[in-house]
């Protein structure tokens, strides 16, 4: 196997067939799916299995069948207990702002909440430390707080989500009736919730 084999399996390129039904990628991964209604792109995660269209069609006739959006999360719902104990800990925290991960278990299908610990905080920057996952743990929601301004993706927040397949939130407006906006990270392209 070679360099360009090994790399291009990280991301194949399949065509949808014409007449054969479409078979959804099964293992955790990446595909894009060229179909006679664009290109598109196809993720698996345990907890989600997503396409999304990232291309036009192709100005040429081409002999693929098409395709259609699909966004399914494998884990149901996420539980509004654990937003709400998060925006009790960021109220706490304020003027501060803080970040947490919902985490779920895919053999249990049991979530937790991990505070992100800060280990550097400036004006301009946070560092934090990553929670570890234990096996069969998934990061389904990166949670961050904005604590009294509205919520709102900045320039910041679009750089660390970028490579990352997760759903982004944003909380603020602590003081009063807390704002949430979401969205999913899908390898660079974010499709608001
Ligand atoms: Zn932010």
């Amino acid at each position: 196997m070679g360099v360009d084999d090994v790399l291009q399996a990280v991301m194949p390129t399949v065509m949808v067939p014409k007449f054969l039904p479409f078979e959804e990628l099964r293992e955790p991964g990446s595909r894009v799916l060229m179909a006679s209604n664009g290109v598109w792109l196809e993720v698996r995660r345990k907890w989600l299995y997503a396409r999304m269209q990232v291309g036009l069609q192709l100005p040429l006739a081409v002999p693929y069948g098409t395709i259609e959006p699909v966004r399914r999360f494998e884990f149901g719902t996420i539980p509004n207990m654990l937003l709400h104990q998060f925006i009790e800990e960021a109220k706490r925290r304020l003027p501060n702002e803080c970040a947490a991960w919902l985490i779920w278990n895919s053999v249990t299908r049991e979530w937790r909440m991990a505070m992100l610990l800060e280990t550097s905080v400036s004006i301009n920057h946070v560092d934090v430390l990553l929670p570890v996952l234990a096996e069969n743990e998934h990061l389904v929601v990166d949670v961050h707080s904005h604590g009294v301004s509205h919520a709102f993706f900045s320039a910041t927040d679009n750089k660390d989500d970028r490579g990352e397949c997760k759903i982004a939130c944003v909380v603020g407006e602590l003081h009063k009736t807390p704002d949430i906006k979401g969205r999913l990270c899908l390898n660079g392209f974010f499709v608001p919730l």
